[in-house]
């Protein structure tokens, strides 16, 4: 399996090239050369996640490792989660939700920052280089890097913290891990101007010294998709599904998502993909009226959807919309500088039916927790909740509904709603004991790049 980018001048990329690299040369973001199709009788036989992850990793690895040294790895990729269930389910009368959030962060992003973490220092390690990781974050992305990469020596993490609408867990998850490989930097600055910096960085020729890799591990980096596809295949083999299968993901920058449709892409029997999002409705606009247009952030209560544009989105246009057509989609993304995009409308109409959306504002936000609780005695977090709106509602379809955050990493919210939370993640019980350590920072490129040389 090769893999190319969205924007057509950037192909014939392996695994390990598109590991490192994360965004394509062209400012495209990098498919798979082909969808590879995946047996269903074979999945229905996996007993676990890792048993699934078996399947589907050599299928996108398979030019860079050969398929037993894939599956031997697997068994060490996601070690660092407290249970060896790593996906957990919850099946209510007529829908399911699968939970994601038992990994060491307690959000679903563990699965694919364990997995992109792995393969950088393998890889790294086979060349004799160090990696440098630098990234911006609101919440849950900066502390499942910190902790994927935190044993790895050869890997040096840097997160950018902006001033803002992060919880005290989230910011205590980052600040609190005392690996000296590990820098959790404050920058007076909003998150946009934490993510200014990081693109400076990666524009710059010579930010680092030579033998230095610089890496980005956001939500484009394929081997993110790669982890995300398996929980949607894993819940095919986990559950008793009789009904058509529809799956609702909340949703900020669409990885999660996209993983959705790859899997549905590759066999996956699929009937509806529902896109659920907080006041953010950037994508509920476009899956309603074909209006992909940016508007400014809104803080809400589920922060980690909290976004104006949606980075994996070109994927979806490029592989559904346009299928495949490189030279439209580098025209749409190009002109997306002025904010707006939309396609044809015969074209749009013409792909409806897979995707739904919905939006659901802070207020419906909080009674859906309340009905939760009251209901099913189940504690719901913000982001899961939005999700949900979607079980909740009649329909011929089981309903499978990604809950992407543990309840505890937000205890002022469930304290505020007078929900008790029964089932504590143990990673995050002793969080308020420790102490912190942050690095205060001006939001200042050349400033931060001096640190960081100085710091490797
Ligand atoms: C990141 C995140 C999301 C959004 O996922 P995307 O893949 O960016 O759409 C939803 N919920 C939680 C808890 C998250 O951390």
């Amino acid at each position: 399996m090769l893999f190319h980018s969205t924007r057509g001048n950037d192909s014939h990329k392996s695994f390990k090239d598109i590991a490192i690299q994360g965004l394509a040369t062209d400012g495209g973001l990098y498919v798979p050369d082909f969808w590879p199709q995946i047996d269903l009788d074979q999945i229905k036989a996996c007993k676990t996640y890792g048993d699934v992850a078996k399947i589907i990793l050599p299928a996108f690895a398979s030019d860079s490792f050969d398929e037993i040294e894939i599956r031997s790895m697997v068994d060490d990729i996601w070690q660092g989660f407290p249970s060896k269930h790593l996906v957990q389910f919850k099946n209510f009368d007529d829908f399911s939700i699968a939970e994601l959030f038992h990994g060491p962060t307690a959000a679903f992003k563990d699965f694919g920052l364990q997995l992109v973490s792995y393969f950088l220092h393998h890889i790294l390690k086979e060349d004799n280089q160090n990696g440098v990781i630098l990234g911006a974050t609101s919440g849950d992305t900066g502390s499942a890097a910190i902790h994927a990469c935190k044993e790895y020596s050869n890997i040096k993490t840097f997160i950018l913290l902006p001033e803002g609408n992060m919880s005290e867990v989230q910011r205590r998850q980052m600040s609190t891990v005392k690996n000296n490989n590990i820098f959790a930097i404050k920058v007076s600055g909003t998150f946009d101007d934490c993510q200014d910096i990081v693109k400076q960085a990666f524009n710059s020729d010579q930010f680092l010294p030579q033998n230095f890799s610089l890496l980005a591990v956001n939500s484009i980096n394929w081997l993110r998709i790669i982890a995300q596809i398996c929980y949607y295949f894993y819940s095919f083999s986990a559950i008793n599904i009789t009904k058509p299968l529809c799956f609702s993901i909340p949703s900020g920058n669409f990885g999660n998502v996209f993983s959705a449709y790859a899997a549905y892409k590759m066999g996956l029997p699929i009937k509806e993909l529902c896109v659920a999002v907080n006041d953010n409705d950037i994508l509920d606009r476009f899956f309603k009226n074909n209006d992909y247009s940016k508007n400014l952030t809104v803080p809400t209560i589920s922060p980690s959807m909290d976004i104006s544009v949606a980075s994996n989105f070109e994927r979806l246009i490029y592989d559904y919309y346009l299928e495949r057509d490189a030279m439209t989609c580098n025209q749409l993304f190009t002109n997306f500088k002025s904010g707006k995009l939309a396609l044809n409308d015969d074209l749009f109409k013409s792909k409806s039916g897979l995707f739904s959306s919905t939006v659901v504002s802070q207020e419906e936000t909080r009674k859906i927790m309340k009905y939760f609780f009251d209901n099913y005695k189940y504690a719901l977090d913000p982001h899961s909740a939005i999700a949900c709106k979607r079980a909740l509602e009649k329909s011929d379809f089981h309903v499978v509904s990604m809950a992407t955050a543990h309840p505890d990493k937000f205890p002022d919210l469930f304290r505020a709603l007078d929900i008790p939370i029964a089932n504590h993640h143990p990673a995050l019980q002793d969080l308020s004991n420790l102490e912190e350590r942050l690095i205060a920072m001006p939001c200042d490129f050349s400033i931060i790049k001096n640190f960081i040389n100085n710091s490797l």
